[in-house]
């Protein structure tokens, strides 16, 4: 995993997610009685999950039943006592679950709401459903008397963007496979990329991130993609972590970076340029980043390099295994296209009956958690039946 930012949701092991946050950061200060946490990076985090740092920062220490205290004027976020990072990690991957994650569909992209009758909601910009928090939680009350704001957009504030592309940090010398776009421009263009964003932050006067509006989200989410490229950039020469390095890696951000402007033809070069033209997890990979949330028009364009690439019955698992991950975790919002996708790739010829049929009517964790997996299956089944009836019609005809 690049350094510096994780996953928002640590337990989706997948580089090409787009919700990122920086990794938390702890430091101990002080001795004795006096001895705290300081949580120095507190505010870049709750900016990624578009929550007041105040919330993770009491929620740590409702858990630890610990004091906590914060100087929002200067980002400073104190829970008493010494605490592991790995172990405030850890709630605060359960802060998300129970206070940022869609309950239904898991989504990071949601709005806490109050309700009059003083109930907390969130609201999912993804799958539009509402779910309530668990109000049993401490924290409610605090969430109650310190609600979300809505607060105007300040112009002009302060950058904002989380920790992108520090260069000197990478002076990464040994390039390899020629063609690929330079270390520097990469990193000069993510930079300009921040600084555009910088111009419009979605940053309240106290420091929240509390727009929510679509574009608020567009740039919050184009913030994270932005930094995760850098971080991945910037990994690029110090181990051999294959999340950074890979060429699937490489092929996905390349993908992502260029998929307006290329075609078929250009994605099959790159392939055999990084040597896995042949290799089912390059089909897999390159579902997750060529397609956007229009994906139903943009498979015609894309279709000659998936029929190229597709030379046995485990590269069209991987592409479905691609779509799983690409509309259960990221494109939520495309559950009810899942029919219409697996048409297109039907019509094309890239996904064979057969195979949709074994894929359909069997669960498996390999690409996504069970649940998310169940979910896609639900979202499939107009097309199995149509495949079914499709059989039906055909058994009139010939007989066997
Ligand atoms: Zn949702």
């Amino acid at each position: 995993m690049a350094p510096g930012f994780v996953n928002i949701r640590r337990d989706v092991d997948d580089k090409f997610y787009r919700y990122r946050m920086p990794l938390l950061l702890t430091k101990i200060e002080g001795k004795g009685n006096g001895i705290k946490t300081v949580i120095p990076n507190m505010a870049d985090v709750a900016r990624a999950l578009s929550r007041p740092p105040t919330y993770p920062t009491k929620f740590f220490g409702c858990e630890l039943g610990a004091q906590t205290s914060f100087d929002e004027k200067v980002d400073r976020y104190i829970v008493n006592g010494a605490h592991d990072a790995t172990r405030l990690r850890e709630l605060l991957d359960t802060f998300i679950d129970k206070f940022v994650l869609c309950g239904s569909c898991k989504n990071p992209e949601t709005e806490l709401i109050l309700t009059k009758t003083e109930e907390i909601i969130r609201d999912c910009k993804a799958c539009g459903q509402r779910t309530s928090v668990d109000m049993r939680h401490k924290l409610t009350t605090f969430i109650l008397r310190n609600p979300p704001k809505k607060v105007k957009t300040k112009k002009g504030s302060e950058s904002n963007a989380p920790e992108v592309a520090s260069p000197g940090n990478g002076g990464a010398e040994g390039e390899e496979g020629g063609g690929a776009e330079s270390d520097d421009e990469l990193t000069k263009r993510i930079k300009s990329e921040a600084a555009e964003l910088s111009v419009k932050p979605a940053i309240g006067e106290d420091g929240w991130s509390v727009d929510t509006s679509p574009e608020a989200v567009k740039a919050r989410v184009k913030t994270l993609e932005t930094s995760m490229q850098a971080s991945l950039v910037l990994n690029g020469d110090d181990d051999s972590d294959e999340d950074s390095n890979s060429p699937y890696g490489q092929i996905g951000i390349w993908a992502v970076e260029k998929r307006a402007d290329i075609n078929s033809v250009d994605v099959f070069k790159k392939a055999q340029e990084l040597g896995i033209e042949k290799k089912h997890r390059t089909v897999q990979t390159l579902v997750q980043t060529l397609f956007t949330e229009d994906i139903v028009t943009e498979i015609p364009k894309f279709a000659p390099v998936f029929t190229k690439m597709m030379t046995s019955e485990k590269h069209q698992k991987a592409l479905l295994g691609g779509i799983e991950r690409f509309v259960g975790v990221e494109h939520l919002e495309l559950l009810s296209s899942v029919p219409k996708i697996l048409m297109e790739f039907y019509q094309a010829d890239i996904l064979q009956e057969d195979v949709i049929k074994q894929w359909g009517t069997h669960v498996s964790k390999k690409y996504v958690d069970k649940e998310t997996c169940k979910k896609v299956r639900k979202a499939s089944e107009p097309f199995l039946k149509w495949l079914d009836e499709a059989d039906d019609d055909d058994e009139d005809d010939d007989e066997e």
